[in-house]
């Protein structure tokens, strides 16, 4: 189309599609942004009224069309759950497995201790012997 339409309050009018379930469903028109807020109630139709059974159709196709999107969305948000479900599974294994090598860590460190402890024992006893 690339048609600019401005209204009688100067502001350009973006174009719009009726989709209400009324006479003017599926027409295009332009409208003044302000048209619900302020006094300006420029409204030029772009496309000419359709047939009853041309609007029956695009009402229902436009409802299966709604509903297609929110299964959509909806199914989009249950695998993003089922996404963060796996990644907090993934995450817990991570944390257990770091639980684990800290605990290894510290029996390694304290059986170093002992080690230690023992050899100065034993250095101390040759000490006292020798
Ligand atoms: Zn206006």
């Amino acid at each position: 189309m690339g048609q600019e339409m401005f209204c009688d309050c100067g502001n350009k009018c973006p174009m719009w599609t009726a989709w209400k379930n009324s006479p003017n469903l599926g027409r295009r028109f332009f409208s003044c942004p302000n048209y619900r807020t302020k006094d300006c109630g420029f409204l030029r139709w772009v496309d000419e009224p359709l047939s009853e059974s041309a609007r029956f159709l695009i009402y229902e196709l436009k409802k299966e069309n709604d509903t297609l999107q929110k299964l959509s969305e909806d199914y989009s948000r249950a695998k993003c759950v089922l996404e963060m479900k796996k990644l907090h599974k993934q995450i817990t294994m991570i944390m257990e497995k770091v639980d684990s090598f800290k605990r290894e860590k510290y029996d390694i460190e304290r059986a170093d201790s002992i080690v230690d402890d023992t050899c100065i024992g034993v250095d101390w006893i040759k000490c006292a012997n020798g």
